[in-house]
């Protein structure tokens, strides 16, 4: 037989974790291709440079575009069946080239990192334990004097099908009483693959509440169209009842065999929303988010690509989970930026999450209090079905918005009079408050009395953060620390004072006007550990009185029933920003932590403190809510062809150098703006507010049009442009399609 017919495709395309915009070609040696199909969306190792790298395959070719005799043969295969399946495969090549990112990037970036390192594609397997014949039969109370091996004898007595590892330290079972079990030939361990398991903890059943008629005429909406492709932006004030209502729609296409995937945001992932969803679904549930192990995430995974899990919730990198029985993706609090990935492949999760359910046929179901204004506008223009949720379910009521003028006000501790009154008043009624500042720390910045001396970071253009606790300065953008200093490093002078407060610095003093009230902090810093979320808020759920002081962190899906009273402390923060942004970003974030108070039987009330009450927006706010102030932001937007009427693309550069990066961008504009289409607008280049971030001095270019299509063709002209100049210099460029930050 010639070679020809036995390897109809004898050279491969392959995805390489590079940062080229290219797929690499390489032959298939016969003896690979005798014993094995080769298909895409598998992993094989390819010679690359001097190395060897593991790729995945895209595509299979009949020809090559390279003089035959060059191309390399692959060295080995890594895999039986493809780890990206085709309709993964077709949504990173679209991602490609909509993001205009290397392929082989988005490619890795869509497998978890442990089939990034090459580790196989197959459950792990576990030990469980069985009772023996004795075990079972053993009355417990002939174990009385060894009340762990009793404990853990009746767990396993209890299940017997047996007790998975895992499930035995989730039941805090002590590991040596197990062990010391199977000495006395009471128990058994059996290794089983970790999938098999499929062991359910007693379910508790929860009656689900009766739908008010708003979420009954949007639950029966989205059943209707449950079949096929459509987006819905559920747009509800906050504690309306949004959940309840996807709830309803999941629970019929889990009936129909389904699985759901359920997008949260970063830090949105409450252990109340897990709870909530484990009460409601008799089904496996996954969780694939930041703070799991990459083993835990692998095994998450798998589980879905095997169509075990029925149910998935995961953060941005999810939106790339394989689901063979996808069904329907609903993407909670569709507004948070957290969706956009701001370094490398800055893909959109949400966007992408729509392009998939496009190519699946399926629903897309967008949940928000404060949608985000391209979703606003795509309902507006009728391109999503919007579905409206205006009261809140139960008994609970909107809170009451109250501004609070500052100026000239004497504050204490940042508090106004009113605001400390207030707060006395709520605690005194057994009551919580929630005190919402955005800056983590004890204070952003520290000054010389003396010389005027401020600390700043070596690497960037920003002053470091005072936190007292740990007694350091941090540069919040570059993660630079030092110890805190108690002289100046300019005049020597001891009297260094801090100026600003952040939440450290609030709960503190909080803390000596509040003496005998709990206080919890809620912010990056107080939160780092793994359970310390878990632990916060069993502890906001066990006191009657409680201080809780966080920064965005608590404007997220929380449920604290027992807060009425939310505090604001500077609601001008973000008012003024440079960024277009800016305004809607506030509006969101202000609205989701009023949100927080009153959601149960108490009602609730929210004060914001503000250098300019009259403020056009502010007052917009406060009296006629968040779509009323979008609606009038997106006029503004439209009269100034800003996104989302306008689609923008940035291109950012970074050098060592203080001058390259804007000398690159100047030269690419005078290169290639004769070259653009008419109706493609640029801006730039321009520093970005931060100039120097990590040493590295940043300069960016945005270019905008009503039409995609010019944008895009520009765009692909400023990446080819790129890629060949920056060949000879040091300087790093990014594309950012759709950027969120400028
Ligand atoms: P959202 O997702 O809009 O913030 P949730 O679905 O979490 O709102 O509902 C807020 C609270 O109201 C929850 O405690 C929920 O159990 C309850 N709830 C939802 N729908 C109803 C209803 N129809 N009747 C009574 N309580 C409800
Ligand atoms: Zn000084
Ligand atoms: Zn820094």
């Amino acid at each position: 037989m010639s070679e020809a017919l036995l390897t109809p495709y004898p050279f491969i395309k392959v995805a390489l974790p590079v940062p080229m915009r290219t797929l690499f070609d390489y032959k298939v040696p016969k003896a690979i291709a005798l014993r094995h199909e080769l298909k895409p969306g598998m992993r094989i190792k390819v010679p690359f440079g001097k190395s060897t790298r593991l790729g995945v395959i895209v595509a299979l070719s009949e020809t090559s575009d390279w003089d035959p005799a060059q191309v390399k043969p692959l060295t080995s295969l890594h895999d039986e069946s493809p780890v990206i399946t085709k309709e993964l495969m077709a949504l990173c090549e679209w991602a490609a080239r909509y993001y205009h990112h290397p392929i082989g990037d988005v490619i890795f970036h869509a497998l978890p990192v442990l089939l990034r390192k090459g580790e196989n594609a197959e459950f792990r397997t576990e030990n469980w334990w069985l009772t023996t014949p004795e075990g079972q039969k053993l009355p417990l109370d002939q174990l009385s004097r060894a009340p762990r091996q009793q404990d853990f004898l009746k767990a396993v007595q209890q299940h017997p099908h047996g007790l998975s590892q895992h499930a035995a330290s989730v039941l805090d079972l002590a590991p040596a009483a197990g062990k010391s079990l199977e000495e006395k030939g009471l128990l058994r361990r059996e290794p089983r693959s970790f999938n098999k398991g499929g062991e359910k903890h007693a379910h508790q059943t929860q009656v689900p509440p009766t739908l008010n008629p708003e979420q009954a005429i949007a639950t029966e909406e989205l059943l209707d169209s449950r079949h096929h492709f459509n987006v819905a932006l559920l747009d509800g004030v906050t504690g309306s009842g949004k959940t309840e209502v996807f709830l309803r729609v999941m629970e019929r296409l889990i009936e129909e065999g389904k699985q759901i995937l359920v997008m949260v945001p970063e830090i949105g992932l409450t252990p109340q929303t897990l709870k909530r969803f484990e009460i409601r679904f008799n089904t496996d549930i996954v969780l694939m988010h930041s703070n799991m192990s990459d083993r835990e995430r692998l095994d998450a995974w798998l589980l879905a690509a095997s169509g075990h899990a029925k149910i998935i919730i995961g953060t941005r990198s999810a939106a790339f989970i394989p689901a063979p029985n996808l069904g329907l993706i609903v993407i909670d609090e569709e507004h948070d930026t957290s969706y956009k990935q701001h370094e490398g492949f800055r893909y959109h999760a949400r966007d992408l999450a729509i392009k998939r359910a496009q190519s699946l046929d399926i629903p897309v179901l967008l949940a928000s209090a404060t949608p985000s204004y391209e979703s606003l506008t795509n309902a507006l223009q009728k391109k999503f079905t919007w579905l409206k949720l205006r009261k809140r379910a139960g008994n609970a009521h909107i809170p009451e918005m109250e501004r609070v003028d500052l100026r000239g006000k004497t504050l204490i501790h940042g508090f106004s009079e009113h605001a400390l009154a207030s707060i006395k008043l709520c605690l005194d009624r057994k009551e919580q408050v929630l005190i919402f500042l955005n800056r983590r720390g004890y204070a952003p910045t520290l000054m010389c009395h003396q010389c005027g001396w401020i600390a700043a970071c070596d690497h960037c253009d920003v002053n470091l953060t005072v936190h007292k606790r740990a007694n350091k300065l941090h540069c919040h953008h570059c993660d630079t620390q030092k110890a805190l200093l108690h002289t100046c490093p300019e005049c020597q002078s001891e009297e260094l004072f801090t100026v600003g407060e952040g939440t450290e610095q609030v709960e503190t003093q909080l803390s000596t006007l509040f003496k005998d009230v709990p206080i919890l902090r809620i912010d990056r810093d107080s939160t780092q550990r793994k359970s310390a979320m878990v632990k916060l808020t069993q502890k906001i759920h066990e006191h009657d009185q409680a201080i809780l002081i966080g920064t965005q962190m608590l404007a997220k899906g929380h449920h604290f029933p027992n807060v009425t009273l939310v505090v604001i402390m500077d609601a001008d923060a973000g008012l003024f920003s440079s960024d277009f942004r800016g305004m809607e970003r506030t509006a969101q974030l202000v609205t989701q932590v009023a949100g927080r108070a009153g959601r149960a039987k108490k009602p609730g009330h929210v004060l914001l403190q503000t250098y300019h009450p009259d403020h056009a927006a502010i007052e917009c706010l406060c009296n006629l809510g968040y779509e009323h102030f979008a609606i009038d932001g997106l006029a503004e937007r439209k009269s100034l062809s800003l996104p989302p009427f306008y689609h923008q693309v940035i291109v950012r550069a970074e050098s060592g150098n203080e001058q390259e990066a804007m000398q690159l961008l100047s030269a690419m504009r005078n290169d290639l703006e004769p070259l653009f289409a008419k109706d493609v607008y640029l801006v730039g280049p321009y520093a970005a507010i931060i100039v120097r971030k990590a040493g590295q001095h940043r300069a960016l270019i945005s270019i905008k049009s009503a039409h995609r299509a010019p944008l895009h063709q520009a765009t692909q002209m400023m990446t080819d442009w790129l890629e060949q100049s920056t060949r000879q210099h040091k300087i790093r460029f990014a594309i950012d399609v759709d950027p969120l930050e400028t």
